[in-house]
């Protein structure tokens, strides 16, 4: 498949990973001052070569390209990071202090995520390769990092996983968000929380979006996909009104004793109801973040709360 590169700013392409073929699933994003390159997402494993050679389709030369920040370390966005370092054994890996143990060891990450995939995982997203510690950067809140002729700053914004960092590229003032901005394809306004097991937390995401509402951004950048501008308090809106909903019918379908498989249906039609009113094609959002995954972990998220309570 031909490369796919979207040009955002002078600075900034967008390489679309044609994820499983398919356009506008999964980005990464690629600065480039000329001198040296830097990737927001690496993807994950099995697209490792469409983010390489959309990378050289940008101009960028292999040996360029020394910055790979992750937003956090589930496997669509980080998985190619280890498989990178050995092609590029210049490259420094940028993550969350949650993360680093993870992508130096993905023991535990591939035992999580083969919980949720069973035996689709390799196919669907390929398997990490650990990260060596001496290529590993810890980031922290605030954080600023002066690569490929601009400055990123991180803000740890926990609620979708505990390892999550948005990211502000101060030159554009476009916000990357991963995924605690949500999953939204291009031209749509419908924004689908992806909320996976194991660390869902609904207050902390609601605190998270309040502090990236804080940082007026020109433009967001979710990784799942593309950028968006205009009225970004819509887009927080949206999808802070639909995670939270979301979880209020889970929560009543397990208090009136309905079971795992129960809700998920329940929750499957409530989905592709009210996507279909809105006339939202469901596919991409699909491929991005599966209802078996949003609803394990909405149910996670409320079994741990009882279990506290
Ligand atoms: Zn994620």
């Amino acid at each position: 498949m031909p490369p796919i590169l979207h040009r955002l700013t002078e600075n900034i392409t967008t390489i679309d990973l044609q994820f499983q073929g398919r356009t506008e699933v999964i980005a990464s994003y690629l600065f480039y001052d000329g001198n040296e390159a830097a990737l927001i997402e690496t993807g994950p494993a099995v697209t490792v070569d469409n983010l390489l050679e959309g990378a050289q389709a940008a101009g960028v030369p292999l040996e360029a390209l020394r910055h790979l920040i992750v937003t956090h370390i589930h496997l669509d966005h980080s998985g190619a990071a280890g498989i990178l370092v050995r092609q590029l054994p210049w490259a420094r890996v940028y993550v969350h202090p949650n993360g680093a143990p993870h992508l130096a060891d993905p023991a535990k990450l591939l035992a999580s995520a083969t919980r949720l995939y069973g035996d689709k995982l390799e196919w669907l997203w390929g398997i990490p390769l650990p990260v060596p510690a001496g290529n590993l950067v810890v980031v922290n809140d605030q954080e600023e990092l002066r690569v490929a002729g601009t400055t990123l700053r991180a803000f740890d914004t926990p609620g979708h996983a505990k390892h999550h960092h948005a990211y502000l590229d101060t030159r554009s003032d476009l916000l990357f968000t991963g995924d605690v901005g949500g999953v939204r394809m291009p031209s749509v306004r419908y924004v689908r929380p992806p909320t996976p097991p194991p660390e869902l937390d609904i207050e902390a995401w609601v605190a998270s979006i309040a502090k990236l509402r804080a940082v007026k951004a020109t433009g967001l950048c979710p990784t799942h996909f593309g950028l968006f501008r205009g009225n970004l308090d819509w887009h927080w809106n949206d999808l802070e009104h639909r995670l939270v909903a979301w979880g209020e019918i889970v929560r009543a379908e397990i208090a009136r004793g309905a079971n795992d498989d129960a809700v998920l249906e329940q929750m499957k039609t409530h989905i592709a109801t009210e996507m279909q009113a809105q006339n939202v094609d469901a596919t991409a959002y699909d491929v991005a973040v599966s209802y078996e995954s949003i609803v394990a972990g909405y149910i996670r998220y409320w079994k741990k709360k009882t279990e506290t309570a």
